[in-house]
């Protein structure tokens, strides 16, 4: 809840429904922080179902025009907000950096992966397309056409504060869609950017709608009979949640849930290249990517050569204020977030993990209010622990070592979720058989951070992933259009 209701210098932000900013409902705010300093720089409404039923309300009312709009009308309209994104990249990303804490670098590298799912919407011409044939019996054709659903919806995390976003609403529009977006409370910041950047594009109003807040508008969204179709990405109890209560009001939904990582490291991998690439899979972003390593499992001999270099790149990390140059690994997202990792690490300390790297007196000098921590590694490691099985969702990496391939699958197999998962090896034969057997559905070969380019699909299996049909590529096609049939004779 926020603590700063009366302080005139902190902005409350306004929803945006029907092509303006427009105040909430709301009574509730959340604050919103700069982590690498902890000042408070704007308040997010907790906005209430009536915000949401205006929004929805207004995407209803743009959806018949849109609709008929054609195809290659809608993309222009995402080919100028690419434009505007390029034009206005730097200042993007410095938001990110700002709410959020991540480095320039890492901020830079997620507006670049939001634009890139622009550009492939922007293929809908080609990607929505249906297929016929003629004579499926004599006389008679048959046409499949892709049309939009309506309505449809995204919730996000904090943790990719303009990248996520984009996983849905260029796709949901350029098919015909008009869409109502939930930012996370704890960084609206790039979103309301984002949004003003999408204003200049000539966007007809209620297109595209936002609603800021938490629960309530999650829950709102989940049971709205006006919305068609909800994308979520968060932690598994709330894509659980929301993939039940919202399939439960009959909608289409996919839900990307919370991860715990396997890097697997072969006694053949290259490892003076993979070790860098390593440590940035368990570091980057301070841990919190739904792809970042959290279990490394090194095979055999393998084990104390990775052990050792790991500890040593993980103490040479810089960790600081994310927007200053040479600054490796930035603060975690909030106070809360801190004392919840510290939390697990005290938790691996008593449960009887070894602990090599201790992140938890790191201090940054001249940011003594910003939520750091430093890099932390334990080493034995079992999945029966609570860092073995929870998301810590921060830079802390259990060590796991086993003595086979088998035996490093068998155990990523126990764990529920299965987002993705990286093996580092000179064995083709290795990585086949691992990337076949891997119960993840995104494996990185020699690759650390096994993230999905916008035109593959994007989503885990097991509790990681609610739905069949996965975030962007052509999987956003099929989710948000449907197929109709039509069968025709002419007399
Ligand atoms: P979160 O689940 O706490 O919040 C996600 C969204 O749900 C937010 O918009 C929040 O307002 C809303 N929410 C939170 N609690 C709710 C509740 N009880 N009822 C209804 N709505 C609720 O997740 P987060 O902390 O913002 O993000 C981190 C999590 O997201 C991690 O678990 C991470 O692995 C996951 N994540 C997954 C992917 C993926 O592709 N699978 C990508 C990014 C992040």
């Amino acid at each position: 809840m926020s603590r700063v209701a009366d302080r005139a210098d902190v902005q409350t932000l306004d929803n945006f429904i029907g092509g303006r900013w427009v105040k909430t409902s709301a009574t509730e705010f959340s604050d919103v922080h700069n982590p690498a300093v902890g000042d408070v720089i704007g308040r997010t409404p907790l906005s209430t179902s009536a915000d949401v039923d205006a929004a929805v309300d207004a995407a209803r009312k743009a959806f018949p025009a849109w609709r008929e709009t054609p195809v290659n009308a809608r993309v222009q309209v995402l080919f100028k907000f690419k434009a505007q994104l390029e034009q206005h990249f730097d200042e993007v990303a410095r938001i990110v950096t700002t709410e959020h804490g991540k480095t320039i670098d890492e901020a830079r590298g997620s507006v670049r992966r939001g634009i890139e799912c622009v550009e492939v919407a922007c293929g809908a011409p080609s990607l929505m397309m249906g297929y016929g044939l003629e004579d499926i019996s004599k006389g008679i054709d048959c046409h499949v056409l892709r049309q939009p659903l309506g309505v449809c919806a995204a919730i996000a995390p904090f943790n990719f504060p303009a990248m996520v976003p984009m996983w849905f609403l260029p796709f949901a529009i350029a098919a015909g869609n008009t869409f109502v977006l939930k930012p996370s409370e704890q960084v609206p910041l790039s979103q309301r950017k984002m949004i003003d950047l999408l204003q200049h594009c000539d966007l007809p109003h209620g297109v595209v709608n936002l609603v800021n807040g938490g629960r309530e508008v999650v829950d709102a969204i989940c049971d709205h009979p006006g919305v068609r179709a909800v994308s979520f990405v968060g932690s598994t109890p709330v894509a659980q949640h929301v993939y039940r209560r919202a399939s439960h009001a009959g909608k289409r939904v996919q839900a990307l849930g919370g991860a715990k990582n396997f890097v697997v490291v072969m006694p053949d991998a290259v490892m003076e290249r993979s070790i860098d690439i390593i440590t940035e899979s368990f570091y980057g972003c301070a841990g919190e990517r739904c792809l970042a390593g959290s279990i490394l499992v090194p095979v055999g001999d393998a084990y104390r050569e990775t052990r050792d270099r790991l500890v040593a790149s993980a103490k040479a990390l810089k960790v600081g204020d994310g927007a200053q140059p040479g600054v490796t690994m930035g603060p975690v997202i909030s106070a809360r977030h801190r004392e919840r990792v510290v939390h697990y690490i005290e938790k691996g300390v008593t449960e009887g993990a070894e602990l090599l790297v201790d992140g938890r007196q790191t201090r940054v000098a001249d940011r003594p209010n910003g939520y750091y921590l430093g890099p932390t590694i334990f080493d034995a490691v079992s999945l029966k622990m609570t860092i073995g099985h929870e998301e810590i969702f921060g830079p802390v990496a259990s060590i796991c070592p086993v003595a086979s391939l088998d035996e490093a699958i068998a155990l990523m197999h126990a764990h529920p979720n299965a987002n993705a998962t990286s093996i580092f090896t000179s064995s083709g034969k290795a990585a086949r058989e691992f990337s076949k057997y891997a119960d993840a559905s995104m494996v990185g070969v020699n690759i650390g951070v096994a993230a999905p380019m916008a035109y593959f699909p994007f989503g885990g299996a097991k509790d990681s992933f609610f739905g069949d049909l996965k975030a962007h590529g052509r999987d956003a096609f099929e989710f948000y259009t449907d197929k109709k049939v039509t069968i025709s004779r002419w007399f």
